[in-house]
């Protein structure tokens, strides 16, 4: 019998409260395909309590709609000639190209009105407009009966300022544009704050308990608990494993079934009480006080055993997904 690497509702659905409590709503960020954990499984603990979904494209909105009847907001731009397919599922549809304008203009035009995204950001990576063009795109805007919500994305900390005075300027653009906002969202996880919550948080890792070095008060989400294969008394063995670390001879150890094969970071050997972790095993000294089954629970700080295992918070989410 393997590890049970479970997700808690529950906490999911505090976590949203928390960052709800910083004056805004919050979007779900259920891209790539909810982290790993299934964006429809996502929205059946979620709906509840969450404004709307952010997927990243037309095939993830299909995919989520059956599971909910929310606002689906989509980080990519339709492809082409995928608007209407896009609309049908009501999803509010990104517009970062001229192209997509282009299509977006016509459907508002035979519609009486049409919201679309527009995003700003000075990064490659995401379907935005660089701030430099943003006053020339808005003028494109204006009149095509498009309603624009407008966002961007804190890609780093230290540019964080940067970005918001861009969109600051951009914003301003679309306003003398004469471009009616529907709305603007500009914070993540790592950026959500009473100052950035605007009309919405869109909020990723952070469901999770990911704080992204973010101060907010939130709870880890993810439970691993393992089976005892064999228990060592002291004494009984020298080497934990692929000999990461000796095991002292007062020390009792436990072997669990749980290993990196089943998404457990293998950078949290030799962390703590974790003397070595294999593809499907991992020994541990047994502390008082704490059970040897439990790896990771409620308890537990997202972002720092992240840290203790060398990886991203983004990565330790998705990897236990992989079970
Ligand atoms: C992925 C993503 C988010 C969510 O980020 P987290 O750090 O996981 O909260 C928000 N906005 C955009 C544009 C994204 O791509």
């Amino acid at each position: 019998m393997g590890p049970t690497i479970t997700l808690d509702g529950a906490t999911l659905r505090a976590n949203v409260a928390t960052f709800a409590a910083l004056g805004a709503p919050v979007a779900a960020v259920v891209k790539s395909d909810g982290y790993g954990w299934g964006a429809r499984r996502l929205a059946r603990e979620l709906d509840g309590v969450v404004e709307s979904y952010v997927v990243a494209d037309d095939e993830e909105l299909a995919a989520l709609r059956p599971a909910t009847n929310k606002p689906i907001r989509l980080l990519a731009d339709a492809p082409p000639g995928r608007l209407e397919a896009v609309l049908a599922l009501r999803g509010i549809p990104n517009v970062s190209s001229r192209e997509s304008l282009a299509e977006a203009s016509a459907v508002a035009a035979r519609r009486d009105g049409l919201t679309v995204r527009i995003g700003i950001v000075d990064a490659t990576g995401w379907s935005a407009i660089s701030p430099r063009d943003a006053a020339e795109f808005a003028a494109a805007v204006a009149g095509t009966g498009l309603r624009v919500e407008l966002w961007t994305h804190v890609t780093s900390a230290p540019r964080s300022p940067a970005i918001l005075s861009d969109f600051a300027a951009a914003r301003e653009a679309f306003v003398a544009a004469g471009v009616p906002l529907a709305g603007i969202d500009v914070a993540s996880t790592a950026s959500a704050s009473a100052a950035t919550a605007y009309d919405r948080l869109r909020i990723g890792a952070g469901l999770f308990g990911a704080r992204l070095g973010n101060e907010l008060a939130l709870r880890c989400a993810l439970r691993v608990t393992a089976p005892v294969v064999r228990v060592l008394a002291p004494g009984e063995q020298a080497w934990a494993g692929y000999g990461e670390r000796a095991i002292a001879t007062h020390e009792t150890c436990v072997v669990l079934r749980c290993g990196y094969g089943d998404g457990f970071p293998k950078g949290l050997a030799g962390r703590g009480n974790i003397l070595a972790v294999g593809m499907q095993y991992t020994t541990r000294v047994i502390t008082d006080g704490s059970s040897p089954c439990l790896f990771i629970g409620a308890d537990d700080d997202v972002d720092a055993l992240a840290a203790q295992a060398g990886i991203s918070p983004h990565e330790l989410v998705v990897g236990l997904a992989r079970s």
